[in-house]
């Protein structure tokens, strides 16, 4: 099966790149969000992103201009017809993703994908939502879409291998390189990226070295372009305590309790680069 018409729900900062990179590659896209000023915004985001490109002589100006032309928005998954693949981006809430997946399952014709961005809620779950489950995969991309490389594909329990196939497609033709995960908490990335975070937490507190030091020593030992401590604070320290949460309940170790001190510049609302401080001031 090959992909012509996208469907994006939620026009915020994920689902904004990933129309700006699906219109890149020619797909044609509908947005959708909950009011139309969220739409509009969000293509004017997107036009933005293109007038950069081509200033940079990294696209041509008529093909950004015909891009754009493939933008649609919408206000319901109802006024959707003829979708293929549909991926949800909207706000981390179990809740409000499956209700979501529900409208997805009438949108998308039959044999089409209904896709995630979900960082920390099982895809099981969300599929257990649909009439489909076999159709239902999690297509991670990192922030910010257009720069970031990866996509990491989760497979739910009932993840076909068609599905699978069709969203690794769309993700090369959206110029990206995937990676594919079994559906554990954290999936690849954050499984691994948040404990390093999490543990120069516990170093700091310990007295072991300076935040300075830690992130300098970090940079320049293992080659990081940013260390674990800067990395947290631009991640945002209130998203990073939330996945630590989700590894320690999910896989049920002790060896994933959230450091002490996070949760209190957590508690005090330092939540880094976002809030002017975090580890660091900004
Ligand atoms: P965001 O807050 O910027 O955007 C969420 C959007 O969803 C908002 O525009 C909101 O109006 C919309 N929305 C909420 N309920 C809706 C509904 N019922 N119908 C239609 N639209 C609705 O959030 P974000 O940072 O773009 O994150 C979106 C998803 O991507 C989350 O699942 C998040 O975990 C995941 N994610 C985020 C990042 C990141 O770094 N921000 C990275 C990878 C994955």
């Amino acid at each position: 099966m090959s992909v012509n018409h996208l469907v994006v729900v939620g026009a915020g900062q994920m689902g904004t790149g990933i129309a700006q990179v699906a219109l890149g590659a020619g797909l044609k896209v509908t947005m959708v969000d909950l009011s139309e000023d969220a739409v509009m915004k969000a293509r004017g985001k997107i036009e933005a992103g293109f007038k950069r490109l081509v200033e940079k002589g990294q696209m041509d100006a008529a093909r950004a201009t015909a891009a754009l032309g493939s933008f649609h928005g919408a206000v319901s998954l109802r006024d959707c017809r003829d979708v293929d693949f549909a991926v949800e981006a909207v706000t981390e809430n179990e809740n409000v993703k499956r209700r979501i997946f529900e409208e997805m399952d009438a949108a998308v014709r039959p044999g089409g994908v209904l896709a995630t961005n979900t960082s920390s809620i099982p895809i099981t779950r969300i599929a257990a939502a649909t009439r489909r489950p076999e159709a239902v995969i999690g297509m991670h991309f990192m922030n910010p879409v257009p720069v970031m490389k990866l996509v990491e594909i989760i497979r739910g329990a009932a993840t076909s291998d068609e599905t699978y196939t069709v969203t690794k497609a769309l993700a090369e033709q959206m110029g990206k390189t995937t990676v594919v995960s079994k559906d554990f908490p954290g999936f690849i990335v954050n499984r691994i990226l948040i404990p390093m975070l999490n543990e120069a937490c516990f170093a700091l507190t310990e007295g072991l070295a300076t935040v300075e030091d830690i992130d300098t020593a970090m940079k320049l030992g293992t080659n990081q372009p940013m260390g674990p401590l800067q990395l947290a604070d631009f991640i945002g320290l209130d998203t990073v305590l939330y996945i630590a949460e989700v590894l320690h309940k999910g896989l049920g170790d002790d060896k994933y309790r959230p450091s002490p001190l996070l949760r209190q510049y957590v508690d005090a609302g330092w939540h880094g680069k976002k809030a002017g401080r975090g580890f660091y001031n900004y």
